[in-house]
């Protein structure tokens, strides 16, 4: 069993032992944090206070899921950076793009652990039958997180063979992948036009049920792709992006 981090210690405190039971109000009280909804023009959530008090403050135009891994986010800048006055815009918060020393990364490190904790989302993926979004969803509403944060947990868990990777409009934002696959399976910067990925951004398609399966040469540009087929599928988020889970197979991990 892997060593507990700050956030999940701090469940584990105050005695939390089921993903509904995961109240971040309650939680930043009792850290002295006093938590209000408010509409912000130009960050997703700020926090401001001495050492003993603060006030969150939560962009209460944004989605639900998104409000809650925010002021996760937040909690973890009072746990890290106590007396410091952050705004976080739209891009420091659930950006996996940042550097592990980054305050936004370890506020959002925060946030995860938080809201899918290691010792509740291990034994509940353990359960998973199949891999796809809809199963992805499944746990997401769960945990109240988005598909995006649950995808995330389930690459880092390094339980099965995965990748996001995240498009913008001119090239890829970032990716992640599982500790067990090799460092040559490496995404490439454009989206091919075979990928399901650009036929969501440009094409208008719509989300599909299933993971699809397409040559690993239309993703990876490694000498010998061609040999290997990939499954993926596809969703897209806000602002023109376009998140892809990636199966490897098995076979291409030796
Ligand atoms: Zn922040």
């Amino acid at each position: 069993m892997t060593a507990l981090r700050p956030a999940e210690k701090l469940l584990m405190e105050l005695g939390i032992t089921h993903p509904e039971e995961i109240d971040l109000e309650a939680i930043a009280w009792t850290l002295g944090a006093a938590v209000r909804f408010r509409p912000l023009d130009k960050s997703e959530a700020t926090i401001v206070g001495s050492e003993k008090r603060a006030i969150i403050t939560v962009n209460c135009t944004s989605l639900p899921v998104r409000q809650r891994f925010s002021l996760g986010h937040e909690i973890g800048h009072w746990h890290h950076h106590r007396g410091r006055v952050l705004f976080c815009g739209p891009r420091d918060i659930g950006n996996p793009a940042h550097r592990s020393l980054d305050p936004e990364h370890q506020a959002d490190r925060f946030a995860s652990d938080l809201i899918l904790p290691g010792y509740m989302f291990g034994p509940r993926i353990v359960k998973m039958k199949r891999l796809s979004l809809s199963d992805i969803g499944e746990i997401a509403e769960e945990f109240n997180a988005s598909r995006t944060a649950t995808l995330i947990r389930l690459v880092e868990s390094n339980r099965f063979p995965i990748m996001a990777v995240c498009h913008g409009q001119q090239k890829r934002s970032w990716f992640q992948r599982a500790p067990m696959i090799p460092n040559w399976w490496f995404p490439n910067e454009e989206l091919d036009h075979e990928s399901i990925a650009f036929e969501l951004l440009f094409g208008g398609a719509s989300e599909s049920n299933y993971p699809r399966t397409i040559g690993a040469d239309a993703w990876f540009h490694f000498r010998g792709a061609d040999r290997y087929e990939v499954k993926e599928q596809s969703f897209l988020l806000p602002g023109d992006e376009v998140l892809t889970l990636l199966i490897l197979p098995e076979e291409g991990l030796e």
